[in-house]
């Protein structure tokens, strides 16, 4: 079977998926995107993306391609043509095409692209094994709260991460405080078990998985500081993560080649995995429910 992408109106090969050279994306970086889990066919926390895909789109004053009905039907179509029941949608808004000009062009349509992928999610091995990570400097632009296409420095840190043999790289600000992951937010568990991580601001993506995090720490009682941490502080956890849709809850074991805690995943982190599998299942049966009954009815 071939995979399909829609790409402007158009559901074609992804082999023949193509863009504009013009295009404001490519020219500019100038678009946002997101990237939502698809759990047993069920798009998980897919209106949160979608909230979050509005603000990032508001923020760069990018028009909306089409209302948020429309876009849910293309999401499930192109799934529906790809036969993806787990893995992950990408989907991306540009500000279009246009000749190349760095300001806005007076008339232009956002140009709208999605792919839709199989992808292995979690799994338990992967949680066991968890992962490393590097400090570098945060060195992006003074908006990470916006989810755009400009990335670049995200791929230096990527890449610089994956020359030393680990999975992410932690940034820091100027002030030697974790910001965030290059694709995922940051998480220590301090003296108290408390969990602690970055508040939000322009400085981090509001991460979907990091709200809804929050809000399965609370329903368990588990204490929240959100505020600045540095790395010394990260290397004197007991435990310590990261988070993100594709990711989910993913331990990390080791900073900059050093062992935090015990170099193995935590109770607390242990705890809001499972919290968090837990929820993504519940969305999926949820999902699968109302689809059986539609069918029946
Ligand atoms: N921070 C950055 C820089 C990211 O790129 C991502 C995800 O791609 C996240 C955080 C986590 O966001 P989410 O949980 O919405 O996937």
């Amino acid at each position: 079977m071939s995979r399909i992408a829609y790409v402007n109106g158009r559901y074609v090969r992804h082999r023949n998926a193509m863009v504009h050279v013009e295009d404001r994306g490519y020219q500019f970086a100038d678009g946002v995107y997101e990237v939502v889990v698809v759990h047993r066919g069920a798009l998980i926390d897919g209106e949160a993306h979608l909230d979050r895909l509005d603000r990032s789109l508001r923020e760069l004053r990018i028009v909306r391609p089409m209302s948020r009905a429309a876009l849910q039907l293309v999401m499930r179509e192109l799934l529906r043509r790809n036969r993806v029941r787990d893995g992950l949608l990408y989907l991306q808004v540009t500000r279009g095409v246009a000749r190349r000009d760095h300001k806005f062009p007076l008339v232009i349509e956002p140009a709208l692209v999605m792919t839709a992928r199989c992808n292995g999610l979690w799994s338990e091995a992967r949680f066991q094994k968890g992962v490393s990570v590097i400090s570098l400097d945060d060195i992006r632009w003074g908006r990470a709260d916006i989810k755009s296409v400009s990335l670049i420095a995200n791929v230096l840190a990527k890449q610089a991460a994956a020359e030393a043999g680990a999975y992410e790289a932690w940034l820091l600000d100027r002030d030697g405080a974790v910001t965030e992951g290059a694709s995922s937010n940051a998480w220590l568990v301090g003296e108290q078990g408390q969990l602690v991580t970055r508040g939000i601001g322009s400085e981090i993506l509001g991460g979907v998985t990091r709200a809804t995090i929050l809000r399965l720490a609370a329903d368990m009682g588990v204490r929240v500081e959100e505020r600045a941490f540095t790395i010394d502080e990260v290397r004197m956890a007991s435990e310590a993560f990261l988070s993100s849709s594709s990711s989910a809850v993913l331990p990390v074991l080791k900073i900059d080649g050093g062992t935090i805690g015990d170099g193995r995943p935590g109770p607390v982190t242990r705890r809001l995995y499972d919290a968090y599998i837990g929820y993504v299942r519940s969305l999926s049966e949820t999902s699968e429910t109302r689809n059986t009954g539609e069918r029946a009815g």
